[in-house]
């Protein structure tokens, strides 16, 4: 094996030898083995806390090769690790196993088993979960906190989720818009959420959007997710040019515990977090961003203005408008991710001054007004 790929590195640098000019050839070193593996750290989320809560950064819909995914699954724990999580969610698909040549089919905490070990090493919460995938209705549901996946295997899907209840499961339909004509509420899911079967909805799934499940959210009280159904390596899937983080679902915890996240779930506490918006109950977003702006006396005065400075401490970043025209101040403020902007105000201005605050939203098109000055 070891000559075969010498010689292939023999092969490859007498490929590349007549493009190649003579100075370039005498930087090579006189080794095969060169350059350092890249130091595995992990990049902490920088978030405020919210009444006493603090808030876990999740991804509860997950694949592995255990279904369709092409990761293993110990290897979804280190990827959560390295970009700042602290839960996440094995959820393979029930049916349908095994989606590989090679697998076989049978034991579905196969999964779990696999990535428990790095999960403690790495103190990542790992929940076991499973994705109960059924044609529409009722489309997907993940059962999470499950003791017993292998029991799910059942033809009924309501008996199925009730299976996944009496283990104490918390359930929520995942990606209500994928793979149909129309988005619908159906008369399933009217009985799936009478019975309690039914605890919360993805807003948002891998790189999908649904207003219309943010309204069923609001009207029938369902917990908002937010979730990337990822198959593929998370890396290869998002471009880190167009958003710094995965799509996340921010549990308002008691502490960083299963438990905790369970009772959160349970009590509709999450906010939802996907590219730069910011969606959730008006409450939590207000205090959201309380906690992470600091705006600092004047360190300027001119006979008009006063040099304030806006801080922002989290890393989600804000996009501000003014609600009403507010004369002399700034009708629009881009307040970036952990950073800090300067602002001129009148010196003798009417404030505070109402501002929207474009990226935080409580239902479609609808963002909070923060009052700031
Ligand atoms: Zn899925």
């Amino acid at each position: 094996m070891k000559s075969k790929r010498l010689l292939m590195t023999v092969a490859l640098a007498a490929a590349c030898w007549s493009g190649m000019s003579a100075q370039q050839t005498q930087e090579l070193p006189d080794r095969i083995k060169m350059g350092q593996e890249r130091v595995k750290v992990r990049h902490d989320i920088r978030l405020p806390q919210i009444d006493g809560y603090e808030l876990l950064k999740c991804d509860f819909h997950i694949h592995t090769v255990f279904s369709d995914g092409i990761v293993w699954p110990s290897l979804r724990v280190n990827e959560a690790w390295e970009e700042g999580l602290d839960a996440i969610a094995l959820s393979d698909h029930i049916e349908g196993q095994p989606a590989r040549e090679g697998m076989k089919k049978g034991d579905l905490d196969l999964a779990f088993k696999n990535a428990e070990g790095e999960a403690l090493r790495r103190g990542i919460i790992l929940i076991k979960g499973g994705e109960i995938s059924r044609s529409m209705p009722p489309g997907h549901l993940n059962a999470l906190f499950l003791s017993d996946v292998d029991s799910l295997q059942k033809d009924d899907v309501v008996e199925v989720l009730r299976e996944a209840r009496r283990q104490g499961a918390y359930i929520f339909w995942n990606h209500p818009g994928w793979n149909v004509e129309e988005v619908k509420w159906h008369d399933m899911h009217e009985q799936l959420w009478k019975e309690g079967l039914l605890n919360g909805i993805e807003v948002f799934n891998e790189f999908e959007w649904y207003p219309k499940a943010l309204e069923w959210a609001k009207e029938k009280d369902l917990t908002l997710m937010a979730n990337t159904d990822v198959h593929d390596v998370v890396e290869r899937l998002y471009d880190r040019k167009q958003t710094a983080h995965r799509p996340l679902t921010l549990v308002l915890a008691k502490e960083r515990t299963q438990a905790a996240i369970k009772e959160a779930l349970f009590d509709h506490r999450t906010l939802i977090w996907f590219f730069d918006t910011l969606i959730g109950k008006e409450d939590y977003l207000k205090k959201f961003f309380e906690g992470a702006v600091r705006v600092q006396p004047s360190h300027y005065t001119t006979e008009t203005l006063s040099y304030v400075t806006l801080t922002n401490t989290c890393d989600v970043p804000f996009r501000l408008e003014a609600a009403s025209e507010a004369k002399g101040y700034p009708s629009c403020i881009q307040l970036p991710a952990g950073a800090s902007v300067v602002v001129a105000v009148p010196k003798d201005g009417a404030h505070p001054v109402s501002y929207k605050v474009t990226n935080l939203l409580t239902a479609y098109k609808q963002s909070i007004e923060v009052s700031l000055f």
